[in-house]
Protein backbone atom coordinates (compact mmCIF):
# COMPACT_ATOMS: atom_id res chain seq x y z
CA UNK A 1 0.00 0.00 0.00
CA UNK A 2 3.03 2.65 0.68
CA UNK A 3 4.45 2.00 -2.61
CA UNK A 4 1.73 3.49 -4.69
CA UNK A 5 0.62 6.20 -2.04
CA UNK A 6 4.11 7.07 -2.08
CA UNK A 7 4.17 7.56 -6.32
CA UNK A 8 0.68 9.19 -5.82
CA UNK A 9 2.33 11.85 -3.18
CA UNK A 10 5.48 12.17 -5.67
CA UNK A 11 3.28 12.65 -9.25
CA UNK A 12 0.88 15.51 -6.86
CA UNK A 13 4.33 17.34 -5.78
CA UNK A 14 5.89 17.08 -9.51
CA UNK A 15 2.89 18.52 -11.30
CA UNK A 16 1.96 21.15 -8.36
CA UNK A 17 5.56 22.51 -8.59
CA UNK A 18 5.68 22.57 -12.10
CA UNK A 19 6.11 26.33 -13.44
CA UNK A 20 2.68 27.44 -15.62
CA UNK A 21 3.98 28.70 -19.20
CA UNK A 22 2.77 32.64 -19.66
CA UNK A 23 3.46 34.57 -22.64
CA UNK A 24 5.82 36.85 -21.06
CA UNK A 25 8.82 34.36 -20.85
CA UNK A 26 9.54 34.96 -24.65
CA UNK A 27 9.20 38.51 -24.28
CA UNK A 28 12.24 40.47 -26.03
CA UNK A 29 13.77 36.62 -26.35
CA UNK A 30 16.28 35.94 -29.31
CA UNK A 31 15.31 33.07 -31.09
CA UNK A 32 16.27 31.68 -34.09
CA UNK A 33 13.14 29.46 -35.73
CA UNK A 34 14.49 27.28 -39.20
CA UNK A 35 12.22 25.81 -41.66
CA UNK A 36 9.77 28.85 -41.01
CA UNK A 37 8.64 29.30 -44.18
CA UNK A 38 5.50 27.00 -44.27
CA UNK A 39 3.83 24.64 -41.53
CA UNK A 40 4.67 24.32 -37.82
CA UNK A 41 7.67 26.48 -38.33
CA UNK A 42 5.56 29.25 -39.77
CA UNK A 43 3.32 28.79 -37.17
CA UNK A 44 6.00 29.31 -34.38
CA UNK A 45 7.06 32.38 -35.66
CA UNK A 46 3.65 34.14 -35.51
CA UNK A 47 3.18 32.84 -31.58
CA UNK A 48 6.46 34.09 -30.82
CA UNK A 49 5.68 37.65 -32.66
CA UNK A 50 2.38 37.69 -30.43
CA UNK A 51 4.21 37.47 -27.20
CA UNK A 52 7.17 40.16 -28.21
CA UNK A 53 10.19 38.07 -28.79
CA UNK A 54 12.92 39.44 -31.39
CA UNK A 55 13.13 36.68 -34.43
CA UNK A 56 15.65 35.23 -36.92
CA UNK A 57 13.63 33.18 -39.05
CA UNK A 58 15.46 30.72 -41.58
CA UNK A 59 14.34 28.28 -45.28
CA UNK A 60 14.90 28.66 -48.50
CA UNK A 61 12.31 30.52 -49.84
CA UNK A 62 12.88 34.23 -50.03
CA UNK A 63 9.62 35.47 -51.25
CA UNK A 64 8.02 33.63 -48.59
CA UNK A 65 10.04 34.46 -45.33
CA UNK A 66 9.56 38.02 -46.39
CA UNK A 67 5.63 37.29 -45.86
CA UNK A 68 6.22 35.65 -43.18
CA UNK A 69 8.37 38.43 -41.64
CA UNK A 70 6.08 40.97 -42.50
CA UNK A 71 2.97 39.04 -40.72
CA UNK A 72 5.69 38.72 -37.69
CA UNK A 73 6.09 42.21 -37.19
CA UNK A 74 2.56 43.21 -37.64
CA UNK A 75 1.61 40.42 -34.97
CA UNK A 76 3.96 42.46 -32.63
CA UNK A 77 7.46 40.78 -32.92
CA UNK A 78 9.82 43.06 -31.41
CA UNK A 79 12.14 42.58 -34.14
CA UNK A 80 11.89 39.97 -37.16
CA UNK A 81 14.31 39.40 -39.83
CA UNK A 82 14.87 36.68 -42.03
CA UNK A 83 17.80 34.94 -43.93
CA UNK A 84 17.60 32.56 -46.62
CA UNK A 85 19.51 29.05 -47.69
CA UNK A 86 19.89 25.81 -47.86
CA UNK A 87 20.60 23.58 -44.72
CA UNK A 88 22.49 20.63 -47.04
CA UNK A 89 25.06 23.30 -46.58
CA UNK A 90 26.62 23.08 -42.80
CA UNK A 91 27.95 26.19 -43.42
CA UNK A 92 24.74 28.00 -44.09
CA UNK A 93 23.45 26.38 -40.81
CA UNK A 94 26.68 27.97 -39.26
CA UNK A 95 26.56 30.87 -41.03
CA UNK A 96 22.24 31.67 -39.44
CA UNK A 97 23.81 31.73 -36.10
CA UNK A 98 26.37 34.03 -36.85
CA UNK A 99 24.09 36.29 -38.50
CA UNK A 100 22.14 35.72 -35.17
CA UNK A 101 25.23 37.06 -33.38
CA UNK A 102 25.02 40.37 -35.46
CA UNK A 103 21.42 40.57 -35.98
CA UNK A 104 20.41 40.11 -32.05
CA UNK A 105 23.39 40.72 -30.30
CA UNK A 106 23.12 36.78 -28.98
CA UNK A 107 20.41 34.21 -28.63
CA UNK A 108 18.06 32.53 -26.11
CA UNK A 109 16.13 29.90 -28.02
CA UNK A 110 17.15 28.11 -30.88
CA UNK A 111 14.49 26.23 -32.29
CA UNK A 112 15.67 23.36 -35.09
CA UNK A 113 12.49 22.53 -37.21
CA UNK A 114 13.63 22.49 -40.87
CA UNK A 115 13.45 18.54 -42.59
CA UNK A 116 14.58 18.61 -46.46
CA UNK A 117 11.83 16.59 -48.94
CA UNK A 118 12.18 13.01 -48.69
CA UNK A 119 8.74 10.55 -50.38
CA UNK A 120 6.29 8.73 -48.22
CA UNK A 121 6.66 5.13 -50.26
CA UNK A 122 8.49 1.76 -49.52
CA UNK A 123 12.04 2.22 -49.28
CA UNK A 124 13.89 2.70 -52.32
CA UNK A 125 17.09 1.36 -51.46
CA UNK A 126 19.26 4.94 -52.63
CA UNK A 127 22.06 5.29 -50.06
CA UNK A 128 22.76 8.93 -51.78
CA UNK A 129 19.32 10.21 -50.05
CA UNK A 130 19.77 9.14 -46.88
CA UNK A 131 22.80 10.70 -47.30
CA UNK A 132 21.59 14.13 -48.19
CA UNK A 133 18.58 13.95 -46.00
CA UNK A 134 21.15 13.00 -43.23
CA UNK A 135 23.11 16.33 -43.88
CA UNK A 136 19.42 18.49 -43.96
CA UNK A 137 17.95 16.67 -40.66
CA UNK A 138 20.77 15.72 -38.60
CA UNK A 139 23.83 17.12 -39.50
CA UNK A 140 22.76 21.14 -39.99
CA UNK A 141 21.03 20.72 -36.62
CA UNK A 142 24.28 19.44 -34.83
CA UNK A 143 26.43 22.39 -36.73
CA UNK A 144 23.74 25.19 -35.86
CA UNK A 145 23.74 23.93 -31.89
CA UNK A 146 27.81 23.63 -32.12
CA UNK A 147 27.91 27.31 -33.18
CA UNK A 148 25.21 28.37 -30.82
CA UNK A 149 26.68 27.08 -27.64
CA UNK A 150 29.08 30.18 -26.46
CA UNK A 151 25.74 32.21 -27.09
CA UNK A 152 22.84 29.89 -25.29
CA UNK A 153 25.71 29.39 -22.21
CA UNK A 154 25.29 32.51 -21.71
CA UNK A 155 22.14 33.48 -21.76
CA UNK A 156 21.02 30.28 -19.99
CA UNK A 157 19.13 29.55 -23.02
CA UNK A 158 17.21 26.81 -24.85
CA UNK A 159 17.74 24.34 -27.64
CA UNK A 160 14.58 22.92 -28.95
CA UNK A 161 14.43 20.13 -31.39
CA UNK A 162 11.64 19.26 -33.56
CA UNK A 163 11.10 15.75 -34.02
CA UNK A 164 8.58 12.70 -34.41
CA UNK A 165 7.00 9.80 -33.48
CA UNK A 166 9.15 8.20 -36.38
CA UNK A 167 11.98 9.27 -34.23
CA UNK A 168 10.91 7.17 -31.22
CA UNK A 169 8.87 3.76 -33.19
CA UNK A 170 9.46 2.33 -36.40
CA UNK A 171 6.47 3.70 -39.33
CA UNK A 172 6.79 2.29 -42.78
CA UNK A 173 7.49 4.63 -45.59
CA UNK A 174 9.46 6.92 -44.30
CA UNK A 175 12.91 4.98 -43.85
CA UNK A 176 15.61 7.60 -44.67
CA UNK A 177 13.23 10.80 -42.79
CA UNK A 178 13.27 8.36 -39.41
CA UNK A 179 16.58 7.04 -39.64
CA UNK A 180 16.98 10.97 -39.35
CA UNK A 181 14.89 11.65 -36.52
CA UNK A 182 16.00 8.66 -34.29
CA UNK A 183 19.76 10.15 -34.86
CA UNK A 184 18.25 13.30 -33.47
CA UNK A 185 17.39 11.70 -29.88
CA UNK A 186 20.75 10.02 -30.05
CA UNK A 187 22.99 12.88 -30.03
CA UNK A 188 20.38 15.61 -28.10
CA UNK A 189 19.94 12.84 -25.74
CA UNK A 190 23.43 12.22 -24.90
CA UNK A 191 24.24 15.85 -24.79
CA UNK A 192 21.64 16.88 -22.19
CA UNK A 193 23.24 14.27 -19.97
CA UNK A 194 26.58 15.89 -21.06
CA UNK A 195 25.09 19.44 -20.23
CA UNK A 196 24.17 17.99 -16.72
CA UNK A 197 27.09 16.42 -15.84
CA UNK A 198 29.33 19.47 -16.78
CA UNK A 199 26.42 22.37 -15.20
CA UNK A 200 25.86 23.31 -17.95
CA UNK A 201 22.59 25.93 -18.05
CA UNK A 202 20.86 24.69 -21.21
CA UNK A 203 18.04 23.32 -21.99
CA UNK A 204 17.03 20.71 -24.39
CA UNK A 205 13.68 20.20 -25.49
CA UNK A 206 12.73 16.90 -28.21
CA UNK A 207 9.56 17.57 -29.68
CA UNK A 208 7.81 14.04 -30.92
CA UNK A 209 4.76 14.98 -32.63
CA UNK A 210 2.22 12.93 -34.33
CA UNK A 211 0.14 13.69 -37.97
CA UNK A 212 -0.17 17.25 -38.17
CA UNK A 213 -1.78 19.19 -40.59
CA UNK A 214 0.45 20.77 -42.58
CA UNK A 215 0.30 20.97 -45.99
CA UNK A 216 3.32 19.40 -46.58
CA UNK A 217 1.81 16.25 -44.55
CA UNK A 218 -1.45 16.69 -45.96
CA UNK A 219 -0.25 16.47 -49.51
CA UNK A 220 1.92 13.66 -48.67
CA UNK A 221 -0.01 11.63 -46.69
CA UNK A 222 -3.57 12.45 -45.80
CA UNK A 223 -5.09 10.05 -48.43
CA UNK A 224 -2.86 6.83 -47.15
CA UNK A 225 -2.73 7.33 -43.08
CA UNK A 226 -6.50 7.16 -41.49
CA UNK A 227 -5.21 9.03 -38.20
CA UNK A 228 -6.91 12.19 -38.22
CA UNK A 229 -4.36 15.41 -37.99
CA UNK A 230 -3.92 17.62 -35.00
CA UNK A 231 -4.16 21.09 -35.82
CA UNK A 232 -0.30 22.70 -36.92
CA UNK A 233 -1.05 26.28 -35.03
CA UNK A 234 -1.97 24.17 -31.52
CA UNK A 235 1.08 22.15 -32.18
CA UNK A 236 3.11 25.08 -32.59
CA UNK A 237 2.37 26.96 -29.48
CA UNK A 238 2.46 23.21 -27.55
CA UNK A 239 6.67 23.41 -28.64
CA UNK A 240 7.32 26.76 -27.39
CA UNK A 241 5.50 26.17 -23.94
CA UNK A 242 7.67 22.99 -23.89
CA UNK A 243 10.96 24.91 -24.50
CA UNK A 244 10.10 28.06 -22.54
CA UNK A 245 9.26 25.61 -19.19
CA UNK A 246 12.60 23.74 -20.29
CA UNK A 247 10.56 20.52 -20.81
CA UNK A 248 12.96 17.81 -21.73
CA UNK A 249 10.20 16.31 -24.26
CA UNK A 250 7.14 17.61 -25.46
CA UNK A 251 4.52 15.25 -27.15
CA UNK A 252 1.64 16.69 -29.12
CA UNK A 253 -0.72 14.93 -28.86
CA UNK A 254 -0.08 14.61 -25.45
CA UNK A 255 -2.15 10.97 -24.41
CA UNK A 256 -2.04 9.17 -27.59
CA UNK A 257 1.87 10.12 -27.89
CA UNK A 258 2.46 8.50 -24.24
CA UNK A 259 0.48 5.78 -24.94
CA UNK A 260 1.80 4.55 -27.81
CA UNK A 261 5.50 4.97 -26.06
CA UNK A 262 4.17 2.68 -23.58
CA UNK A 263 3.11 0.28 -25.56
CA UNK A 264 6.36 0.19 -27.20
CA UNK A 265 8.57 -0.20 -24.23
CA UNK A 266 5.95 -3.29 -23.12
CA UNK A 267 4.54 -4.91 -26.14
CA UNK A 268 6.12 -4.28 -29.37
CA UNK A 269 4.73 -5.97 -31.71
CA UNK A 270 1.41 -5.00 -31.00
CA UNK A 271 2.29 -1.32 -30.95
CA UNK A 272 4.03 -2.74 -34.81
CA UNK A 273 0.70 -4.43 -35.71
CA UNK A 274 -2.08 -1.29 -34.55
CA UNK A 275 0.54 0.81 -36.86
CA UNK A 276 0.64 -1.34 -39.80
CA UNK A 277 -3.40 -1.02 -39.60
CA UNK A 278 -3.31 2.83 -39.99
CA UNK A 279 -2.88 2.83 -43.78
CA UNK A 280 -4.67 2.38 -46.86
CA UNK A 281 -2.60 0.21 -48.61
CA UNK A 282 -4.60 0.81 -51.91
CA UNK A 283 -3.94 4.25 -52.05
CA UNK A 284 -0.53 4.18 -51.15
CA UNK A 285 -0.12 2.03 -54.68
CA UNK A 286 -2.36 5.10 -56.55
CA UNK A 287 0.52 7.32 -55.58
P1 LIG B 1 6.94 21.75 -43.82
O1 LIG B 1 7.27 20.93 -45.02
O2 LIG B 1 5.64 22.47 -43.79
O3 LIG B 1 8.08 22.82 -43.57
C1 LIG B 1 9.41 22.48 -43.76
C2 LIG B 1 10.23 23.75 -43.66
O4 LIG B 1 11.60 23.41 -43.91
C3 LIG B 1 9.82 24.79 -44.69
O5 LIG B 1 9.94 26.07 -44.13
C4 LIG B 1 10.84 24.59 -45.79
O6 LIG B 1 10.98 25.81 -46.49
C5 LIG B 1 12.08 24.22 -44.98
N1 LIG B 1 13.06 23.46 -45.76
C6 LIG B 1 12.83 22.44 -46.62
N2 LIG B 1 13.98 22.01 -47.16
C7 LIG B 1 14.96 22.80 -46.64
C8 LIG B 1 16.36 22.87 -46.83
N3 LIG B 1 17.00 22.04 -47.65
N4 LIG B 1 17.06 23.81 -46.14
C9 LIG B 1 16.43 24.65 -45.30
N5 LIG B 1 15.10 24.63 -45.07
C10 LIG B 1 14.37 23.71 -45.74
O7 LIG B 1 7.10 20.77 -42.56
P2 LIG B 1 6.20 20.61 -41.27
O8 LIG B 1 5.82 21.94 -40.77
O9 LIG B 1 5.15 19.59 -41.56
O10 LIG B 1 7.23 19.93 -40.27
C11 LIG B 1 7.99 20.71 -39.36
C12 LIG B 1 8.68 19.79 -38.37
O11 LIG B 1 7.71 18.98 -37.72
C13 LIG B 1 9.66 18.82 -39.04
O12 LIG B 1 10.80 18.68 -38.23
C14 LIG B 1 8.89 17.52 -39.09
O13 LIG B 1 9.72 16.39 -39.08
C15 LIG B 1 8.08 17.62 -37.81
N6 LIG B 1 6.91 16.76 -37.85
C16 LIG B 1 5.86 17.05 -38.68
C17 LIG B 1 4.77 16.21 -38.74
C18 LIG B 1 3.61 16.48 -39.62
O14 LIG B 1 2.71 15.60 -39.71
N7 LIG B 1 3.52 17.64 -40.27
C19 LIG B 1 4.72 14.98 -37.94
C20 LIG B 1 5.86 14.78 -37.09
C21 LIG B 1 6.91 15.65 -37.05
P3 LIG B 1 11.63 25.96 -47.95
O15 LIG B 1 11.01 24.93 -48.82
O16 LIG B 1 11.32 27.36 -48.28
O17 LIG B 1 13.09 25.77 -47.75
Amino acid sequence: ILIPFAGLVLAFWFYSAREDFKPEMLKGKRVIVTGASSGIGEQMAYHLAQMGSHLLITARTEAKLQKVVARCLELGAASAQHVSGSMEDTAFAEHVVKEAEELLGGLDMLILNHIGSSYFHYFDGDVGHVRKLLETNFLSYVAMTVSALPMLKESGGSIVVVSSMAGKVGFPFTVPYSATKFALDGFFSSLRQEFALQNTNISITLCILGFINTDSAMKAAADVVLIPPAPKEECALEIIKGGALRQREVYYKYATIKFSLLLRDWAADLLDYLIRREYNLENLEKK
